[in-house]
């Protein structure tokens, strides 16, 4: 199949040809029809398929210049690296047309983007929460024709079910909804029984599944061996750039500095380091100047980095879907890729959940030379725990007794 066959606006075939894309991806195939014949859509999709384009190629499409007020477009993603990822390309796909992209996000003046939006869009790519304020602060969003969930199932870990359930009541008109996630979990299959009418479905890979040339393979480690192990993992598979993922922002950066020790170069990014400094490294990471990037799982999304030889789980993930959207970073475009997971004594247990999910057995191997120690009895376990990054939540679960008096307190929760 090639991009002239689905009946798409001349003006985007330029822009298509113009970015070199030879011929469409699956997703794209499969795709592109069912949006220009104005169906729902429920795919599922990993990341560095090809989505964006398999959504925004029709969208824009039919949408030509037509300008109106009101956005007749709303996309909604996890975050704002890839609400900033999408708009930019969808402004770069549709370059030859007379389309206007809003990207609604925090951390932007408000005011300002409200006037932004009160001048005329057609098209708003928003995270779901922001996009909600705008909308109880009185944006109409009444003439949206197309509404589109990109990694819905991100989302949903994420909370932000109720938001996007409040947006779906304010687009009365008639409208398509495009649904894309990585996994289906029972909360995407709620989620799509609600907002999606008779939809088609589309499965590029087997459901729930990580990419079938990634090798996974784990490693029981204990904790205060992961850093080295971590170094040494990456030093003997002589990869050109590894990918590590830690569970806080807190680990990521020790992890960086225990890396740094064993002669690595190591950067991070995370939700705590200032949005300019992350998209530099992640460029940097992406030329290669340095090799190994310890990345949050939200800070990780929208990362689109082909040849990923190796992902490593430095600690696994807080939530299923992250494991195999994390796994998903290697072995992109049919290359084989390793996903390695380091496994404390708790995480031995945790990986069982995802091996079900999975639907396949990840093999546990003992690493020569961090053989795991055992004669650390439980509390020494707990000693540990202690130290890592559980410790919040290992208080949480015993609390301290409060004192006797309770009187009004006079701090607010929230300052
Ligand atoms: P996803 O949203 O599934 O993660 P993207 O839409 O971000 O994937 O696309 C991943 C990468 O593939 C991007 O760099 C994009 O420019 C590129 N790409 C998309 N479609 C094609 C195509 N048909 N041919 C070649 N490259 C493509
Ligand atoms: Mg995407």
């Amino acid at each position: 199949m090639r991009f002239e066959d689905f009946g798409l606006n001349e003006k985007l075939l330029r822009s298509v040809k113009e970015l070199g894309f030879e011929k469409p991806t699956y997703i794209q195939e499969r795709t592109i029809p069912v949006v220009m014949e104005r169906k729902d859509l429920f795919a599922t999709a990993q990341t560095g398929t090809g989505k964006t384009a398999a959504f925004g190629l029709p969208l824009l499409s039919r949408l030509k210049s037509h300008f109106s007020k009101h956005p007749r477009a709303l996309i909604l993603a996890p975050t704002k690296e890839l609400v900033l990822q999408i708009s930019e390309d969808l402004k770069t796909y549709g370059k030859y047309l007379d389309l206007r992209v809003s990207m609604i996000v925090g951390g932007k003046d408000f005011a300002s983007q409200k006037r932004e939006l009160k001048r005329g869009v057609d098209i708003v790519v928003a995270t779901p929460s922001k996009i909600l304020e705008h909308i109880q602060s009185g944006f109409h969003m009444s003439e949206i024709e197309f509404f589109v969930l990109d990694e819905a199932d991100r989302m949903l870990d994420m909370g932000f079910v109720k938001d996007i359930r409040k947006i779906d009541e304010h687009l009365h008109k008639k409208h398509q909804t495009l649904l894309f996630s990585a996994t289906i979990t029972d909360k995407v299959r709620k989620l799509s029984k609600l907002l999606l009418r008779k939809p088609v479905f589309i499965e590029t890979a087997k459901k729930n599944t990580t990419v079938e040339n990634v090798r996974q393979i784990a490693y029981k480690v204990d904790t205060a061996q992961k850093a080295e192990a971590c170094a040494y993992l990456i030093g003997r598979g002589n990869y050109d750039q590894t990918l590590v993922f830690t569970k806080t922002k807190k680990s990521a950066d020790e992890l960086v500095e225990e890396l740094k020790a064993f002669g690595l170069k190591a950067e991070s990014i995370h939700g705590d380091i200032q949005r300019s400094t992350r998209l530099r490294r992640i460029k940097e990471f992406k030329a290669k100047k340095f090799n190994v990037l310890v990345a949050t799982d939200i800070a990780s999304r929208g990362l689109d980095i082909a040849e990923l030889a190796c992902v490593i789980n430095y600690e696994l993930p807080a939530s299923l879907s992250d494991y195999i959207h994390r796994v998903g970073r290697t072995g992109r475009a049919g290359r084989d890729g390793v996903a390695i997971s380091l496994l404390d004594i708790y995480e031995r247990f945790d990986i069982r959940q995802i091996e079900k999910i999975i639907e396949q057995k990840i093999p546990q191997e003992i690493l020569e030379g961090f053989e795991p120690d055992p004669n650390l009895k439980r509390e020494d376990r707990e000693e540990l725990k202690l130290k890592s990054e559980y410790k919040n939540q290992y208080q949480k679960r015993k609390p301290k007794k409060k004192p006797a008096k309770t009187k009004k307190r006079k701090t607010t929760k929230r300052g």
